[in-house]
C-alpha cells in the first residue's frame, strides 16, 4: 500500500514536469487546492484526453490525433522535400516561420548508444521507407550538439545511398541549442541558406 498522503502523491506526480522540483510542485498543489480547483479539474481532464488521443504519425512520427498527421496528408505541400528534425517542438518552430512547404520526419531524439538509443529508436526503418517515396531532397535540421552531429552524419550517409540530395541547415543556429528555441528569423535564414552535403 502507498503510505504517501493524497497531497504528497500529487506533489510527487507534478515532479514529472521538466524543471519542477519539490518546492515548486508543493506550491502548485497548494495553489490548485486553495484557489483553482476548477482549473485543476480542467487540467486533469485535458491531460487525460491528450494521453488517450495523441499518438505518433505513421509516416513522420510527429504527434497527431490521427493515424497520419495533417502535414503528411496535405495535398498542397511539397512532397519532394523532407526535413528531418529531432523533436515535435522543432516542427512547430519551423511551421511558425511560414517559409517551409515540404514535409517532415521526426526522429524523437538523436543517436545516443550510451542511453540505448540506436537507429531503430530514431525510426531509421521508417525514414528509409519514406525515402522510397517521391523525396528528392532531405534537409537535416538537427541541433549542433555532439549527438546531433553524429546523427546527421549517420543519416546523410544512408540517404545518399538512395541517390537523394542531402542538405543541412546553415550555421547560425547556436552550438548545441535546440531548434525549437531559435527565433523564427534565424531559423528561416538557416533553412534558406542550407548547404548540400
Ligand atoms: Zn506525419
Amino acid at each position: 500500500m502507498n503510505s504517501l498522503s493524497t497531497i504528497d502523491q500529487l506533489v510527487e506526480a507534478l515532479r514529472c514536469l521538466p524543471g519542477v522540483g519539490p518546492k515548486t510542485a508543493q506550491r502548485m498543489v497548494m495553489h490548485l487546492l486553495e484557489r483553482d480547483r476548477d482549473g485543476a479539474r480542467n487540467l486533469a481532464a485535458n491531460l487525460n484526453s491528450a494521453m488517450e488521443k495523441i499518438r505518433h504519425c505513421q509516416k513522420c512520427r510527429n504527434f497527431t490525433e490521427h493515424d497520419v498527421c495533417h502535414i503528411c496528408t496535405s495535398t498542397t505541400r511539397d512532397v519532394s522535400t523532407l526535413c528531418i528534425v529531432e523533436n515535435p517542438g522543432d516542427v512547430i518552430a519551423i511551421e511558425q516561420t511560414g517559409h517551409y512547404q515540404g514535409r517532415y520526419f521526426v526522429l524523437m531524439g538523436t543517436l545516443s548508444p550510451i542511453d540505448g538509443i540506436g537507429p531503430k529508436e530514431i525510426g531509421m526503418d521508417e525514414l528509409m521507407a519514406r525515402c522510397n517515396e517521391e523525396v528528392e531532397e532531405v534537409i537535416l535540421a538537427l541541433s549542433s550538439s555532439v549527438e546531433g552531429e553524429a546523427t546527421s552524419h549517420y543519416i546523410s550517409e544512408l540517404v545518399k545511398l538512395k541517390n537523394i540530395r542531402v542538405s543541412r541547415i546553415a550555421q547560425g543556429i547556436p552550438l548545441g541549442s535546440e531548434l525549437e528555441y531559435v527565433d523564427g528569423g534565424t531559423l528561416t535564414h538557416a533553412l534558406n541558406g542550407r548547404k548540400i552535403i
